[in-house]
C-alpha cells in the first residue's frame, strides 16, 4: 500500500476519533431525547384514557340522574294529564310529591305549574300561592312548543331556596291537546360540583357539565356560580361523540388536555380536562434527573474523549517527528558516501547503507547478517575485534580504528572506522554503529608524502634528515649492544668543476650514479647509504670496525673509478671522491654523542681532500671523539 496514503489515513484518525466521538455524543442526546418524547407523549395518552374513561363514567353518572329525573317528570305528567278537570287533582299530587321527598336522593325538588306559571304541586315546603314560574325560559320554550321531550334548561337560581339548580322540564297538555303546563325537577348544581371534585385532576384541571347548546351546567370549580350558564369552550363537535381536545384558555398559559363525551340519552356532554401542565409535572421531574445524569454522562464522554483525541495528536505527533527524525536519518545514511553499518550484539550486520555498493562493491542486502568482521584483512581483525570488545565490556564508548579491507573484486583498500556503542534508554548495550569511510588516496598520499619526507628525490637515497633519525637509532642501539658503529663521509672531487663543464643536469645524472655505487655498495641489510647534502654522502655501518669501514670506503672508491664518468677537470680525468670514515664504539664512550661521529668522519674527508682527493682516510681504529687526532690515511 502506499506509504503516503497510509501516513494521510492516519493523520485523519484523531478526526475520525473525534467525529465518532461527537456521533456517540449525539446519538446518546438524541436518543435520550426521543426517548423522553416518547415517554411525555406516553404520559400524555396515559393522561388522555383516564380522562376518557373518567368522562364516560361522569357522563353515565349524568345520565342516571336525568334518568332519575325524567322517570319522576313522566309520572307527574301522566298524573296530571290523566286527571285533567278532575277536582282535588292538584291536592293528590302534592301529596303525592311530598310523599316522595325523602326519596328523591340527588333530585333536589320536583314542581308542577299550570298553563300561567302558577305552581300546582311540589316537593319542597312552601307556600305555592307564592309563586309563578312564567317568566321562567322553559316555561315560555313549552308554552310556545309542541315538542313534548324533555328539556334541560340553563342552571337557574331556585325561587323556592336560592341555589344553582339544573332544569329538567317537560310539557304537559290538557285533554284537548292545549298547553297544560310545564313539570320540572331541579338538581343542585352543587351536587355536581361535590362529586366532581372527589376526583383528582390536579390543581388546573376541570371536570364540566354542558347542554349541547355549549352552556356550562355544573363543573368542579368552587364557588361553581360563576361561570355557569356561559359557553366554557368553542364549539365541540358532535362527531365523533367522544374524543381527545388540546386547548388553551385564554387566561392560562399551560395548554389543557380534554376528554368530551357525548351523552346519548340526552342532549349534554361531559368534558374533563387537565393542564398539561400538571399532566406532565411528574414526567419533568424525572426527566430533569435524567437530563442531569444524561449531561454528567455526556460530558464524561466528552472529557474522556478530548483526552484521549488530544493523546492521540500527540502520539501522532511524536510519530510523525520521529519518521521525519528517521527519514533524515535514512537520507543521512543513504546519501552518504560513508558506509553506516548497525552491527548487532552478535557481530553481525543489521543493516548497512547502500554506499557499500560504492566502496566494496556489495549490495548492502549481500552484507545483512554477515559477521562484521568478515571482511576485514586477516591482519587487521584482531585490531578491530579488540575495540569491539572495548566497547561491550565499557572500557571505551567511542574508538577509532584504520585498517584494511577486501573489495569483491579482491582488490584492497584502505578504510577508516568511528565505532560507537548505543545503549537502551536503561543503560544497557544494544549494539554498535560504525562509520567506515574509503581513506585508501588518503593513505597512499600518506606514504607518498612520508617517502618523500625521508627520501632524496634526485637520488633515491635517505636524505639527511632520515640520516640523522637513523644515526640516533643506530647509536642507541650500539650503545644497548655494546657493538661498534662505523661512518663513511663521501665527497666528490671538484664537483664544482663537473658542473661548470657539463651543465647542472649532467651533474645530477653524476650524482645519480654515485648514488646507485653507494647503493650497490650497501650490501648488508643494516648498512644505511644517505645523501647527507650537495654532493656529499654518508654511509652508516653499524657493527662494523675500523678495517671493515676502509675496506668498504675502498670499495666505493674503486668502484667509482670503474665507473669511469669523464671528469675533464679532475686530475683522474674521471670522476672520483675523497671518503672520510670513522668508528665508534657508543657503549664504552659516554660523553660522546652522534654529533662527534659525524665530526671524525668529516675531519677525515677533509684529510683526505688535503691529502689529495680520490682517497679513503680513516680516523685511528679507537678515537677521542671529544679531541681531535690525526686520521691514518688509506693508500690511493
Ligand atoms: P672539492 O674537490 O674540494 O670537493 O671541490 P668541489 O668543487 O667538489 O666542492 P665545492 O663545495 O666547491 O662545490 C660543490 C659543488 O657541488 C657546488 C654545486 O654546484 C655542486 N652541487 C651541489 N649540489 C648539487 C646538485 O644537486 N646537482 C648538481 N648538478 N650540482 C650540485
Ligand atoms: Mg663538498
Ligand atoms: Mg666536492
Amino acid at each position: 500500500m502506499d506509504v503516503a496514503a497510509t501516513r494521510s489515513d492516519r493523520s485523519r484518525l484523531p478526526m475520525w476519533a473525534a467525529g465518532v466521538l461527537a456521533l456517540v455524543c449525539g446519538a446518546i442526546v438524541a436518543f435520550s431525547g426521543w426517548s423522553e418524547w416518547e415517554s411525555r407523549n406516553a404520559e400524555l395518552h396515559n393522561a388522555e384514557t383516564d380522562l376518557g374513561n373518567l368522562a364516560r363514567s361522569l357522563t353515565q353518572h349524568v345520565e342516571d340522574s336525568f334518568e332519575l329525573a325524567d322517570s319522576l317528570l313522566r309520572g307527574v305528567v301522566a298524573a296530571l294529564e290523566t286527571d285533567d278537570g278532575k277536582p282535588g287533582v292538584a291536592t293528590r299530587l302534592q301529596t303525592i310529591l311530598k310523599s316522595r321527598k325523602a326519596n328523591l336522593g340527588r333530585i333536589r325538588g320536583v314542581f308542577a305549574y299550570d298553563e300561567n306559571g302558577d305552581w300546582i304541586a311540589t316537593t319542597e315546603d312552601v307556600v305555592l300561592s307564592n309563586y309563578n314560574n312564567a317568566d321562567r325560559d322553559y316555561f315560555s320554550h313549552h308554552r310556545t312548543s309542541a315538542d313534548r321531550s324533555l328539556l334541560i334548561g340553563n342552571p337557574v337560581r331556585s325561587k323556592a331556596g336560592g341555589q344553582w339548580v339544573i332544569t329538567l322540564s317537560r310539557r304537559w297538555n290538557h285533554g284537548d291537546g292545549r298547553f297544560g303546563g310545564v313539570v320540572l325537577a331541579t338538581i343542585d348544581v352543587a351536587y355536581f360540583a361535590q362529586f366532581y371534585r372527589q376526583f383528582d385532576v390536579g390543581r388546573h384541571g376541570s371536570i364540566s357539565l354542558i347542554s349541547r347548546d355549549g352552556v356550562l351546567l355544573a363543573d368542579n370549580s368552587e364557588p361553581s356560580s360563576q361561570l355557569l350558564g356561559k359557553p366554557p369552550i368553542e364549539q365541540i363537535p358532535y362527531h365523533p361523540t367522544s374524543g381527545a381536545l388540546h386547548f388553551r384558555r385564554p387566561d392560562e398559559s399551560s395548554d389543557r388536555l380534554g376528554f368530551y363525551q357525548h351523552a346519548q340519552r340526552y342532549p349534554f356532554l361531559m368534558i374533563v380536562a387537565r393542564s398539561e401542565a400538571d399532566v406532565l409535572a411528574g414526567w419533568q421531574r424525572e426527566a430533569r434527573v435524567r437530563l442531569s445524569v444524561l449531561v454528567c454522562l455526556v460530558a464524561l464522554i466528552i472529557a474522556i474523549g478530548v483526552f484521549l483525541v488530544k493523546q492521540l495528536i500527540k502520539r501522532q505527533q511524536l510519530a510523525s517527528a520521529l519518521a521525519a527524525k528517521e527519514e533524515n536519518f535514512r537520507l543521512i545514511a543513504e546519501g552518504s558516501s560513508d558506509i553506516v553499518t548497525r552491527i548487532e550484539l552478535d557481530e553481525c550486520i543489521g543493516y548497512v547503507s547502500p554506499s557499500t555498493m560504492r566502496v566494496l562493491g556489495w549490495h548492502p542486502s549481500q552484507l545483512l547478517g554477515k559477521r562484521a568482521i568478515s571482511g576485514v584483512h586477516p591482519l587487521d581483525r584482531p585490531q578491530l575485534q579488540e575495540i569491539l570488545d572495548q566497547l561491550r565490556n565499557g572500557t571505551a564508548d567511542e574508538a577509532r580504528a584504520t585498517y584494511r579491507m577486501r573489495r569483491r573484486d579482491r582488490s584492497e583498500i584502505w578504510v577508516e572506522a568511528t565505532v560507537r556503542a548505543t545503549r537502551r534508554p536503561d543503560g544497557t548495550l544494544d549494539g554498535f554503529v560504525a562509520v567506515t569511510r574509503d581513506v585508501t588516496q588518503q593513505k597512499t598520499l600518506q606514504g607518498r608524502l612520508e617517502t618523500l619526507a625521508i627520501e632524496d628525490s634526485l637520488t633515491g637515497l635517505a636524505n639527511r634528515r632520515r640520516f640523522d633519525e637513523r644515526l640516533l637509532e643506530e647509536w642507541g642501539r650500539a650503545y644497548r649492544d655494546k657493538t661498534s658503529l662505523a661512518l663513511l663521509m663521501i665527497d666528490i672531487d671538484h664537483f664544482k668543476a663537473f658542473n661548470d663543464a657539463y651543465g647542472h643536469p649532467a651533474g645530477d645524472e653524476c650524482l645519480h650514479s654515485v648514488a646507485s655505487i653507494l647503493a650497490d655498495e650497501a650490501q648488508r641489510s643494516a648498512d644505511f647509504a644517505a645523501r647527507y647534502g650537495g654532493e656529499e654522502f654518508a654511509m652508516l655501518l653499524p657493527n662494523t670496525d675500523a678495517a671493515g669501514c676502509a675496506r668498504l670506503g675502498e670499495r666505493i672508491r674503486r668502484a667509482l673509478h670503474e665507473a669511469g664518468i669523464v671528469h675533464a677537470h679532475n686530475p683522474a680525468g674521471i670522476v672520483t671522491a675523497s671518503i672520510g670514515g670513522a668508528v665508534c664504539r657508543p657503549g664504552f664512550e659516554r660523553s660522546a654523542g652522534p654529533a662527534s661521529l659525524i665530526e671524525a668522519a668529516d675531519r677525515a674527508l677533509y684529510a683526505a681532500k688535503d691529502g689529495g682527493r680520490d682517497r679513503v682516510v680513516m680516523t685511528a681504529e679507537v678515537i677521542e671523539l671529544s679531541s681531535s687526532k690525526a686520521p691514518t690515511t688509506a693508500p690511493a
